[in-house]
């Protein structure tokens, strides 16, 4: 078996509680096989007795140690061919896009589709008509937004797509019509995710699919990750993660919600999760915690730049609320569905008027306890901060989408008094839910410290001169939010019994970083090495 001692560095140990104020810190760790066997002092019997059995001994030269960070909300397959489009959020007009389009159209003469990333709504003034891109090149175009919540096609796009796929969910606000009822060019919300992204990934090949996971899995492990967490996965993507990890192995350990979506019958709502719960049995976290089924995932509403989040007040220029997408009494049902299967919930919830229903619906269900978690969660009223802490709801938090540069238009889109409320880390702690954070790749950067950096100083990682702080009170620790990304994400997995902290018996899954423990600098931090399963996969 291998031994490691890692000495001299500063070994971060926070164990045991979520919301530790104070990080604690270690010189030495020892490592043997898979797990760990020993953290504390340099001069401990147990670290002679590894270095005379002949441990290797690494000088760790004051560097800090934390647990193998875990992506608690990401979309690997979605972000891996996120990274193949072409990226035009430099453009600020119709103009420049049409122009970006044209260039790269030229230039990729066999590629079947162009696709293409970063579309910001108001560079258009929120228009989006095919005919403005059918001019450019013949083949299906296609232009997701920014927030990855719409996609805007030429005509040859929308005629490929399955809108078919849709049935009752085919309203004004997933498909833009024009009078005679022709697609005129804007997917959104449910559209966007049932068959914008279905089609492109079922439109690629095995071997695309495989480069985009080589990517994602690389950046992963180069970043410090040894777990993830997909947040809306489907047959295909599990299909291609499985037969990627049979072929070439997957490095890091990965659970996965599947996306329910509703708009359809009763009965074929019930199908739908049932059909998830059989996927449950067959990867089920305890047959194998490294590649498994977690639960279902389901989206009450959008987002607050495509004016599509369930808030209390109306957008600017919009004269009614965003109603939600499911109703109170189908949600519950659906909740107890899965509960009763033993599988956890995961609920995209960013409007106050969602927020609220999810928690009533995890009650009614009588679901408390059970690890379901709320994603995103941008506008809760302090009452369901407090509801969140009682059932035991994990707060599943993306620092990048509060990111001052991300959310600059919010005060003004949401109105002074919700924004007042936005983005309250401290106060889920306060209401004793445990927090657990993740980047929602690719809708914001997967890099772990600039993540950290701004769910600590509230201020932008993006764009560093800026000097705005998005509700500097609301801020976390360093630890509290090193925590939140390692054992907090564990938890959210029913994994916290074997990695995202380090202690004796653990697994050896470590970062080790370069950097001063101190949340001003971590922009400048470097992932120095990564561990997982007591094994370097990854060295700068
Ligand atoms: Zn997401």
């Amino acid at each position: 078996m291998s031994k490691h001692v890692l000495t001299n560095g500063r070994i971060y140990t926070a164990t045991g509680k979520f919301h530790e104020e104070n990080a604690a810190f270690n010189r030495c760790m020892v490592v043997a096989g898979d797990k760990i066997t020993f953290v504390g002092d340099t001069d401990d019997a147990l670290v002679r007795k590894a270095i005379e059995d002949g441990a290797s001994v690494t000088d760790l030269d004051n560097r800090v140690v934390v647990p193998g960070i875990i992506e608690a909300h990401t979309h690997l397959l979605l972000f891996g061919t996120w990274l193949m489009k072409l990226d035009i959020s430099h453009c600020k007009s119709l103009e420049e896009i049409q122009s970006s389009v044209l260039e790269y159209a030229k230039a990729h003469p066999d590629l079947p589709r162009l696709l293409c990333r970063g579309w910001y709504q108001h560079t258009t003034n929120g228009r989006a008509f095919a005919t403005d891109l059918d001019g450019i090149d013949p083949r299906p175009i296609y232009i997701e937004s920014e927030d990855l919540h719409s996609t805007w096609c030429n005509t040859a796009a929308a005629k490929e797509l399955p809108i078919h796929r849709l049935g009752k969910e085919d309203s004004p606000t997933t498909v833009a019509r024009d009078v005679d009822g022709n697609p005129t060019g804007l997917f959104a919300e449910v559209a966007q995710f049932h068959v914008v992204w279905h089609h492109q990934i079922v439109s690629m090949s095995q071997e695309d699919k495989f480069r985009a996971l080589d990517t994602v899995f690389e950046l992963y492990v180069n970043s410090g990750y040894t777990g993830a967490i997909d947040l809306a996965m489907d047959e295909i993507m599990w299909d291609t993660l499985v037969k990627y990890r049979e072929q070439k192995g997957i490095p890091i350990h990965v659970g996965s919600h599947w996306l329910v979506t509703n708009g359809c019958s009763r009965d074929e709502l019930l199908n739908r999760v049932d059909q998830v719960i059989e996927m449950y049995e067959t990867w089920h976290p305890s047959r194998n915690p490294e590649f498994c089924v977690l639960g279902i995932k389901l989206i009450l509403d959008g987002v607050v730049d495509g004016c599509t989040a369930a808030v209390s007040n109306p957008f600017p220029g919009h004269t009614s609320l965003v109603p939600p997408v499911w109703d109170t009494e189908e949600l519950t049902l659906v909740i107890q569905r899965a509960t009763d299967a033993g599988m956890q919930v995961a609920i995209h919830a960013v409007g106050d008027v969602v927020i609220t229903q999810a928690i009533d619906a995890i009650e009614q269900a009588g679901a408390g306890g059970k690890r379901h978690r709320m994603e995103h969660i941008e506008f809760p009223a302090a009452e369901d901060i407090r509801r969140m802490g009682e059932l035991g709801i994990i707060a599943s938090i993306q620092p990048g989408h509060c990111d001052p540069f991300a959310v600059r238009t919010y005060a003004q889109m949401v109105g002074p008094q919700l924004w007042e409320r936005a983005f309250p880390y401290k106060k889920f702690l306060d209401g004793q839910a445990v927090l657990a954070i993740g980047t929602d790749a690719p809708s914001a950067s997967h890099l772990p410290m600039p993540t950290v950096y701004t769910a600590t100083t509230r201020r932008s990682a993006r764009v560093p001169t800026m000097t705005a702080q998005t509700h500097a009170d609301q801020a976390l620790t360093l630890s509290q939010a090193m925590y939140a990304f390692t054992a907090g994400a564990a938890y959210a997995r029913h994994a916290e019994t074997w990695t995202g902290s380090l202690a004796a018996g653990m697994r050896a899954d470590f970062v080790i970083i370069d950097t001063e423990w101190d949340a001003e600098v971590l922009l400048e931090a470097k992932i120095a090495q990564t561990w997982s399963k007591g094994k370097q996969i990854f060295k700068t």
